[in-house]
Parts: C-alpha cells; structure tokens; sequence
C-alpha cells in the first residue's frame, strides 16, 4: 500500500496537491480538517467541540481526532493506499498514527513536506478566507495557526526523517509544476 503523508504549514497547498495525488494514484484522501468541518455543519457532538478549537486557530484535542481517524480507517477500507492530509499534526498523533496502521499490517511510505515561504502562505489564506469563506481564514487566526504549525508540528518532520520517510518538495510556482515534483518522487517509490 502506498500510504502518503502530505505534510506542511496551513496554506501551503496540501489540499489542492491531494487532489491530484489522488486522481493519478488512485488513493483515499483523509482530511481530518474536512471531516471536522463536515461535523460542525452536521452540528454533531464532536463538531460542537472541535469548533471552539478550529475557531482559536488551536488544534482539536489529540485523543478527539485520533479516535475519529480510527474510526474512519475503521470504515474505509483502501486497497491501493491512503493520502493523510492534515493528519498527523503532533507527536502524538504520529506514533498514533503507526500504531493504526500497524494493526492494519500497514505503515506510512512516505511524508511528503511542501515547503513555502510565510508571506506566500498568510496571503493564500487571506484569498482562500475571500474566496471559500471559511471562517478560520481570517488574520488573527493565521498567524496562530502559522505559531501552532511551528510549535506543535514542524517537529514531526524530524520523526519523519529519522525514519528515512521525508521528502522536502518546494511548494512554490504553478499547482501543475509542484505536482510534478510530487510526482517524479512518487513515482521513484519502491514499497
Ligand atoms: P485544515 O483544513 O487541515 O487546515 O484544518 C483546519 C483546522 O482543523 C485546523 O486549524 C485545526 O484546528 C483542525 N484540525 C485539522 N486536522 C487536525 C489534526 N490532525 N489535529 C488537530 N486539529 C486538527
């Protein structure tokens, strides 16, 4: 199974990149921040929870969003591979995360790392927030989610690498040139 990570600053084009991930690879895409804001609309305990959260720019409590990604894998069942977008985001979710997948005989493949520069990122937000009207694209709660990206989850890139299952790729120019680079180290993975 190809399981892939896509990893990297809110902003950064880990959505936009799934999507086309997922057309020429043909895997599951796992967002847990769609999931959680399919929940708010259905008004659900967990969506009434997470919202409190999502609104600060905090993250959502681990053990909430580690139970719901069980839930789902639980559910989904993929043959070619999952892409987990937004997914793990600490530590904890991480060694969670290879815990799942190991149950499933499973593991992660490969932890693809868009890498863009701050500027790029807060203005891609600002005309996301404009454009799809979500409610945590707003200024004050970028540059939280920009500190919590820092704090909490840039430190997985090292668990990743340790692991020897980090690929940097510039998240910068044309959506079709970054999946280009996505592709070209997908396409040289050997599972
Ligand atoms: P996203 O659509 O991935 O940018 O997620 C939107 C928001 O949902 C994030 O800013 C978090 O508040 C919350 N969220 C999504 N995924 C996670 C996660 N893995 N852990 C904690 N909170 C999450």
């Amino acid at each position: 199974m190809l399981n892939v990570i896509i990893f990297g600053a809110p902003g950064c084009g880990k959505g936009t990149q799934s999507e086309l991930i997922i057309s020429k690879y043909r895997l599951c895409h796992i967002s847990t921040g769609e999931i959680l804001r399919e929940e708010i609309n259905r008004r659900t305990e967990l969506g009434n929870e997470a919202k409190k959260y999502i609104e600060r720019g905090h993250l959502v409590p681990d053990e909430l969003v580690v139970a719901m990604l069980a839930d789902v894998l639980e559910h989904r069942s993929c043959e070619k591979g999952y892409i987990f977008d937004g997914f793990p985001r600490t530590l904890a979710q991480g060694e969670a995360l290879d815990r799942i997948l190991k149950e499933k005989n499973t593991s992660v493949a490969v932890t693809l790392s868009l890498e863009v520069d701050e500027e790029v990122l807060v203005e891609r937000m600002l005309k996301r927030g404009e454009e799809k009207g979500r409610s945590d694209d707003n200024r004050e709660t970028i540059y939280k989610r920009l500190a919590v990206y820092r704090e909490q989850t840039e430190p997985l890139k090292e668990y990743y690498r340790k692991k020897g299952k980090l690929f940097t790729v510039k998240g910068s120019g044309s959506v079709e040139d970054i999946f280009e680079r996505i592709a070209e180290l997908l396409d040289h993975i050997t599972l």
